[in-house]
Parts: structure tokens; C-alpha cells; sequence
């Protein structure tokens, strides 16, 4: 059986920024062809086979975007609630044009604070290492909610 479209396929992964460190592994099922992952990884399985295995590297345009600076900002404390319990490395929620984003915490002065909102992959080049480990085909549920369901996959 080969990656393709409606097939259910359980991988187990190692995900590293290129020319550095091991950010997570992990296993998942998940459903192909519903962009249940990023394009550019679901390109790169189909019409694989269970038992391959391969590395990909994929740039922060296919990845989770450039780094935006825009994103970088200053909040004066009188804007926020609670703002004495905000530390440096909370994840706080922000209200933007494209709706509420998490940001994360990177310093507190004595009446602002400074957020990143980026996600913390942006701007990377991310390196996948990639194990097919099983292909089975979707159920008719699995197809009508768009995603797998099981052991690695979405729990309802
Ligand atoms: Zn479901």
C-alpha cells in the first residue's frame, strides 16, 4: 500500500532545525490529502511505502513562515489584566486583526512587557526525519470529520 489520498498513515518523526538541535519527535496518524500537515511534508510522502524512511528539509516559507517582526511587540502594563502575575516565558493571548493569537513572554520592564507573537518555528529551516510506519485506508467517519482517528490521531 502507498501514501496517497484518504489513506490513513501512522509516522513517526524527528524534527530538527537544519544545521542544529532536535526540536521534538513524536508519532501521528493522520489523514493525507486533507492538509492535516503542511503541504510541503504531504508532498513529500506521497506514493511512499510503509517501512520508508527519508529526511526532507523544508524552509520557513513551507514551514511555519518567516520570522515577522511586526510580531515583536511592547504592551504598557495599563493595557493588560492581571499584568503583575505576567512573567517572562508565559504564553499570554493577544487580540489581532486575525483573531486571538498566543504570544510569548520575552521580557517585562517596570510598566511594559514585550511578546513575540510568531510561532517559535518561524523563520526556520526544518529538517524532518521521517518513518512510514503504517498505511491503512480511512474509515467513512475518518473522511467526514477530515481527519484520523485512533491511538496517535484525534481524539473526540
Ligand atoms: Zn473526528
Amino acid at each position: 500500500m502507498q501514501v496517497t489520498r484518504n489513506k490513513v498513515v501512522t509516522i513517526s518523526y524527528e524534527l530538527s532545525e537544519s544545521g542544529k538541535g532536535k526540536l521534538e519527535d513524536g508519532t501521528l496518524d493522520y489523514l493525507h490529502g486533507f492538509r492535516n500537515l503542511m503541504p510541503a511534508l504531504e508532498n513529500f510522502l506521497t506514493d511512499k511505502k510503509e517501512g520508508f524512511s527519508g529526511k526532507v528539509e523544508i524552509g520557513p516559507r513551507d514551514a511555519f513562515g518567516e520570522f515577522d517582526r511586526n510580531m515583536v511587540m511592547t504592551i504598557p502594563k495599563d493595557q493588560l489584566e492581571k499584568s503583575e502575575e505576567i512573567q517572562v516565558g508565559m504564553q499570554i493571548e493577544l487580540e489581532s486583526e486575525a483573531g486571538i493569537i498566543p504570544a510569548l513572554v520575552t521580557a517585562v520592564a517596570a510598566d511594559s512587557i514585550t511578546v513575540d507573537g510568531n510561532h517559535p518555528y518561524a523563520g526556520k529551516t526544518l529538517t524532518f526525519d521521517i518513518k512510514v510506519l503504517a498505511i491503512r485506508d480511512a474509515s467513512a467517519e475518518e473522511l467526514a470529520h477530515g481527519h484520523a482517528h485512533g491511538a496517535h490521531g484525534h481524539h473526540h
